[in-house]
């Protein structure tokens, strides 16, 4: 994917506003621009856009919303900011962190307000990271709905969006101004788009193994669950321009992706109360210290699998949710009326996962002290019938990307910015420091739509 110079005597069409990527970043700042008042257009490699965004839950985190008011929750900027400084142990940059806090609910609350996407706060999720409640989501929770909502919202603004349009190539100056892109269709066929402005949108690196050898080379072969098309396009791109990166050692992991079957299965058991355990139905992790890092605490186990034990209570109080319903549906939950029958369900040692219910249940009873350092309060003791479910870890998405400014506009490795040259989402270096432990929940979409509101806006009053 080399930066292409000299560029073709004339391009095809050219557009003030040029977006690689119609994930929730490509999409929201195609908002942005409309409103600004710039035609837009945006190129998008799949026939329907879906993006890692689709697979994902549809959950921003931002503080401080309308929803959050209107749910009576107390919360500011200052607060998620002293929380995402507090998970990242202080390793990130404060000034960035700063931005995207403090641009996050200004961002939910123009979807909602001018765009109609009616994100309300999501009370089944605590802690984490999080001191008071502030993910939101469209009323399904899905990524699915978010990307239909999204797409409806971007025609109704009028900005273009061209699919089965893979951008294979960049044109740009000496100066690192961008000046167009090449076009590859699914025949073959080539066409040359210029640009005033160029918002790569293309998200992370997870789906590209080089690249992960090359900058998480201890997760080199690791379990990847993420969209296939998260090939860093786009961070190599301004690589190649000469770009600054940062944090490229970060990921988003997950332990609770049901096995074999591949399916996100939802985290809110453990957080009222339920455990992980591992193949010898021995418990291995505080399951609430970290909820990125437990991807990689769960892939560390026998067989690079752990089992998800919950009871009765918990599964009638979730078992509406989307992914709740497809794991029942095809079987992936198991159930049994006493920890013997469960144990056997999930083939592992009965002993043993007694022997683990029974401190579990010392520990939440106050009678003991956790060996796992978790705090159970709030949560009741596990009760029969139990539920379990064969879970594993993996990487979601990658966390390291183009460093940009408050604007969204990438800097250059040596200073300075490039002159015409945005990125947010997964193309943007992230909030969570160097390493899987600093993903705060919900960060990913955080990051896609603040950044991509601004590069949007940014982007649009380059060319007033
Ligand atoms: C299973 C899972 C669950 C998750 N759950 C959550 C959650 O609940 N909350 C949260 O905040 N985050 C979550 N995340 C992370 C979140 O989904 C991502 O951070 C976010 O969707 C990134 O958005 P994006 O727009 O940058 O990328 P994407 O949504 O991946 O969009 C990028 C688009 O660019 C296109 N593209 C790439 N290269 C090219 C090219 N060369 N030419 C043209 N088009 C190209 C792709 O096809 C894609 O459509 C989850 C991730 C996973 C994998």
């Amino acid at each position: 994917m080399p930066i292409l110079s000299p560029p073709p005597k004339s391009f095809s069409v050219t557009v003030p506003v040029l977006i690689v990527g119609g994930g929730a970043c490509g999409l929201t700042a195609a908002l942005a621009a409309r409103g600004e008042g710039s035609e837009v257009l945006i190129l998008e490699k799949d026939t329907i856009p879906r993006g890692t965004t689709s697979m994902s839950q549809g959950t921003m985190c931002a503080a401080g919303t309308r929803a959050q008011k209107d749910a009576g929750i107390e919360d500011s900027p200052e607060q998620f900011f002293e929380d995402v400084m507090a998970k990242v142990e202080g390793k990130t940059d404060p000034e960035f962190v700063r931005v995207i806090t403090r641009e996050a609910a200004p961002t939910i609350d123009w979807l909602s307000a001018d765009h109609g996407i009616p994100f309300a706060v999501d009370r089944s999720w605590n802690g984490l990271g999080h001191s008071v409640q502030r993910l939101h989501a469209p009323p399904e929770k899905t990524g699915e709905d978010l990307m239909g909502r999204l797409l409806q919202a971007v025609a109704r603004a009028g900005a273009d969006l061209l699919t089965d349009a893979t951008v294979v190539d960049l044109f740009a100056d000496e100066s690192g101004r961008v000046l167009g892109v090449r076009v590859e269709r699914p025949d073959g066929s080539q066409e040359d788009i210029g640009c005033d402005a160029l918002i790569l949108a293309t998200c992370g690196f997870a789906n590209n193994p080089d690249m992960i050898a090359q900058f998480i080379p201890d997760m080199a072969g690791a379990h990847v669950f993420t969209w296939e098309n998260s090939q860093g396009n786009g961070i190599r791109w301004g690589l190649d321009l000469g770009a600054a990166v940062a944090d490229m050692t970060s990921f988003q992991g997950y332990g609770a992706l049901a096995h074999p079957q591949e399916m996100l299965f939802n985290y809110n058991y453990v957080i009222d109360g339920g455990v992980l355990v591992n193949k010898r139905g021995e418990r291995f992790s505080d399951e609430m210290a970290d909820v990125s890092g437990q991807g990689v605490k769960v892939m560390r186990q026998p067989d690079h699998v752990a089992y998800m034990i919950y009871d009765e209570i918990l599964h009638n109080k979730y078992k509406h949710l989307h992914e709740t319903r497809q794991a029942l549906e095809v079987g992936a939950v198991k159930t049994g009326a006493s920890v013997s029958e469960l144990a056997s369900a999930l083939d592992i040692p009965q002993d043993a996962l007694q022997r683990t219910l029974a401190d579990l249940a010392d520990a939440k009873a106050g009678k003991s002290n956790d060996a796992w350092g978790r705090d159970f309060f709030g949560t009741h003791d596990l009760a029969p019938p139990y539920y379990g479910i064969r879970v594993t870890g993996a990487i979601y998405h990658t966390q390291g990307g183009l460093e940009v400014d408050e604007n969204a506009q990438v800097k250059r490795a040596s200073g300075g910015l490039l002159p015409n040259l945005f990125a947010g989402g997964g193309a943007a270096r992230g909030m969570s420091g160097p390493t899987c432990s600093g993903y705060i929940p919900a960060a990913g979409i955080c990051m896609a739509m603040t950044l991509g509101r601004l590069a949007g806006q940014a982007a649009a009053r380059l060319n007033n």
